[in-house]
């Protein structure tokens, strides 16, 4: 893709990612790695008013303060940089405010394996990240963290994080998590799920190598 297309995609996510209700207002951002740089949007900006030329291009290494663009990037531009420098496979990133992933991250609960699709984030759970204040390095750290070994996680207090190869794939992500937050939230309503063993989601995992959302094999 270009760099101008990428610009596009990001916009198109957002707005269907406040369309669908994975979203609400101007919360969430998103950025994607290109060329050495990340794409990332604007902070603040209501995304029906966000135009190509808005997203904000930073160097992954180098000085945070030499970004382009005519609006500042997103306040969490330490931790989307730092999951881009950090962690090679990944090529996009999606932050939002969903509304049961948000709620579980509140009550601080990890989602464990209440459903097989638990291994789509790379383990038997999906970590919630512990609480440190938006837009700090402390986030980063601490979001760095409850990622290893997953390509998501929850928030304390604030959200969730779903990261993918390309930026399809990280939205893709972003909500089965949601999908499986509000599975295990109505869940605990009832009694609380049965939890699949750690030996099944290594199955799962095997079985997902050959499942999906996968790139075209030669
Ligand atoms: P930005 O508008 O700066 O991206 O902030 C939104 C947000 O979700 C902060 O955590
Ligand atoms: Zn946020």
């Amino acid at each position: 893709m270009t760099e101008l297309e990428l610009r596009i995609a990001i916009i198109e996510h957002c707005r269907s990612m406040n369309a669908t209700g994975l979203n609400q207002g101007t919360s969430g951002n998103i950025s994607v790695r290109h060329d050495g740089r990340m794409l990332i949007t604007p902070s603040a900006v209501a995304y029906a008013e966000m135009t190509p030329e808005m997203i904000v291009s930073m160097p992954l290494d180098g000085e945070a303060n030499a970004w382009v663009g005519p609006k500042r990037p997103s306040v969490e531009w330490p931790f989307h940089r730092d999951i881009l420098r950090g962690r090679p496979e990944i090529g996009a990133i999606v932050h939002t405010h969903a509304m049961f992933s948000t709620i579980l991250s509140m009550a601080r609960k990890p989602i464990p394996a209440c459903h097989y699709m638990i291994a789509a984030f790379g383990g038997h759970d999906v970590r919630v990240c512990d609480y440190a204040r938006y837009g700090t390095p402390d986030l980063s750290k601490n979001v760095l963290s409850a990622l290893e070994g997953r390509s998501a996680c929850l928030m304390a207090n604030h959200g969730m994080i779903a990261t993918g190869p390309t930026l399809e794939k990280a939205m893709w992500a972003a909500v089965e998590l949601e999908t499986i937050a509000k599975q295990y939230y109505h869940a605990l309503l009832i009694g609380g799920p049965a939890i699949l063993p750690d030996e099944e989601i290594v199955g799962v995992l095997e079985g997902f190598s050959t499942y999906g959302l996968q790139e075209k094999r030669a």
